[in-house]
């Protein structure tokens, strides 16, 4: 998604460069948080409530305020579950396309509807002058990246490929981004049962990101 692609690691520059946002958490604690961004959509959330229930497992997903808006119910069982709700802008907008004003206007529409002071950038584009923006309206915003990225989105990817990146790339404190979306389902629907069950014996704990 950087430069035109992405990668599955987050480098460390690009940690350095945006030290105000938060990529990982403490690697001592053998919790991994997974992360559903783009949602709640008929299908594709009910299908990740069922997978993290069977687990007892906590995510936060990131929800569009649009999505939320037209799938009431849904967005309801995923509250009700215990999972955290995050801010993913009321349209999915692209910081680095959008002017400041447009784009402040549309995180403060889907805040209104979500209720959350946890915030994650559609494509990880943000505008260091769009931060400032978010911050100074919701001094207590925490604007959450990731550590790793499932690739659950690129339709070029195997399943089987998906499953290896993620596996191979977790650890300890990390952040996971899978996407509750109808384009990444055909991979998250192989990958996230069999990670979990992986994780789960290796005696991963799934927390969610404070709310
Ligand atoms: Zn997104």
């Amino acid at each position: 998604m950087f430069l035109n692609m992405y990668l599955v690691k987050t480098p460390w520059l690009l940690k350095k460069f945006y030290p105000q946002l938060v990529w990982d958490t403490d690697k001592r604690n053998r919790t991994i948080y997974l992360t559903f961004d783009d949602g709640p959509i008929p299908i594709v959330t009910p299908f990740v409530l069922n997978i993290l229930e069977q687990y007892k497992a906590k995510a936060t997903f990131f929800c569009i305020g649009d999505n939320a808006t037209k799938h009431t119910d849904i967005f309801e069982k995923v509250k009700a579950a215990g999972h955290a709700i995050g801010n993913h802008t009321f349209n999915h907008l692209k910081g680095w396309d959008t002017e400041d004003e447009v784009y402040l206007d549309n995180f403060v529409k889907a805040e209104k509807v979500l209720g959350s002071h946890l915030f994650r950038p559609p494509y990880g584009r943000i505008k260091r002058s769009q931060v400032k923006l978010l911050k100074k309206h919701s001094p207590d915003v925490k604007i959450i990246m990731w550590d790793v990225l499932s690739g659950d989105f690129d339709t070029n990817l195997t399943p089987e490929k998906c499953l290896r990146n993620v596996l191979k790339r977790t650890e300890p404190g990390s952040i996971i981004v899978f996407h509750d979306s109808l384009k990444a389902f055909e991979r998250l629907e192989y990958v996230l049962p069999r990670a979990m069950e992986v994780w789960s014996k290796e005696g991963y704990a799934f927390g969610c990101l404070d709310h």
